[in-house]
C-alpha cells in the first residue's frame, strides 16, 4: 500500500517549514498542491524538486481519482496547500478520506496553521473552542453568528480584510459591548499583530482604519468569560 502525507507548509514566515515537513517532500514521487506558483517558492527555497500536479478546491473532486490512481500505482504523494495544513479550511479533507477508503495510509506531518497560531497567542480560554473557519457567504451565516455571540466556549473563525468591520459590527450586534476578543493579524509576517480587548474597541479601531488588508483570524471568548 502507499502512502499520503499531508504536510503543513508555512502561513507566512518561510523559516516555520519543518526539517520532517522537507525531508518527506523530498521522498515522495509526486507533490499535490494548490497554487503551484505559490508552491514552487517554498519548494526552490528548500531545494525539493519533485513533480506538482494541481489540487485545489475547484478541481478536488476530479482529483481525487487521480490520486488514488497514484496511490494504487504503488507512488507515494504529498499534499500540501497554500498555507498551513491541508484540509484546515482547505482542500484535503476528500482525498484524505478516500485514501483510507482504499487502503492506504495516511500519515499527517503537522506544522503551522492559523487558527491555533492565533488561538495560542490570543490569552484567551483554549482549554475548550470551537473552529468555525469561514462563516457561509449568505445563507445560515447570521445563524452562526448568533450561535457564536450566544456560545459558551471560545471561537476561531477565519475572517477576509474586506468583511472584518461588517463581522464585527453584526457579532457586536448579538454580544455585550464588553465581550472578549482576539484580532490576530499577518501572523508570522512582517506586520503581524496581536490584539485583545472589548469588542466595541476592536470595532472602533478597526471601523476608523483607513484600510483593512492582511489575513485575518478573529477569536471570540465564551459569553460568561470576563476578567
Ligand atoms: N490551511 C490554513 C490553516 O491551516 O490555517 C487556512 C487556509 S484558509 C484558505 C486562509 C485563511 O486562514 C485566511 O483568510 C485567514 O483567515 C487565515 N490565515 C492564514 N494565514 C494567516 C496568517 N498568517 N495570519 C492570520 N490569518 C491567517
Amino acid at each position: 500500500m502507499s502512502k499520503l502525507y499531508i504536510v503543513a507548509t508555512p502561513i507566512g514566515n518561510l523559516a516555520d517549514f519543518s526539517p520532517r515537513a522537507a525531508e518527506t517532500l523530498k521522498s515522495v514521487d509526486q507533490i499535490g498542491c494548490e497554487d503551484t506558483r505559490t508552491s514552487t517558492v517554498l519548494l526552490q527555497r528548500y531545494e525539493i524538486d519533485k513533480p506538482l500536479f494541481s489540487f485545489h478546491q475547484h478541481n478536488e473532486h476530479h482529483k481525487v481519482k487521480h490520486l488514488m490512481n497514484l496511490l494504487d500505482g504503488g507512488s507515494d504523494i504529498a499534499l500540501i496547500s497554500d498555507a498551513g495544513m491541508p484540509g484546515i479550511s482547505d482542500p484535503g479533507f476528500l482525498a484524505v478520506r478516500a485514501a483510507h477508503q482504499n487502503g492506504h495510509t495516511v500519515c499527517a506531518i503537522p506544522g503551522p496553521d492559523a487558527a491555533t497560531t492565533a488561538l495560542a497567542a490570543s490569552g484567551l480560554p483554549s482549554d475548550r473552542y470551537v473552529y468555525e473557519g469561514f462563516l457561509p457567504p449568505k445563507k445560515g451565516r447570521e445563524t452562526r453568528i448568533k450561535a457564536i455571540a450566544e456560545s459558551d466556549t471560545t471561537s476561531v473563525i477565519y475572517v477576509s480584510p474586506h468583511k472584518l468591520v461588517r463581522f464585527l459590527k453584526r457579532l457586536s450586534s448579538f454580544t455585550e459591548p464588553d465581550r472578549w476578543i482576539c484580532i490576530a493579524r499577518e501572523l508570522t509576517k512582517k506586520f503581524e499583530e496581536v490584539q485583545r480587548g472589548h469588542i466595541s474597541d476592536l470595532l472602533d479601531d478597526w471601523q476608523n482604519r483607513p484600510s483593512v488588508k492582511g489575513e485575518f483570524v478573529v477569536i471570540v471568548s465564551g459569553k460568561t468569560y470576563s476578567e
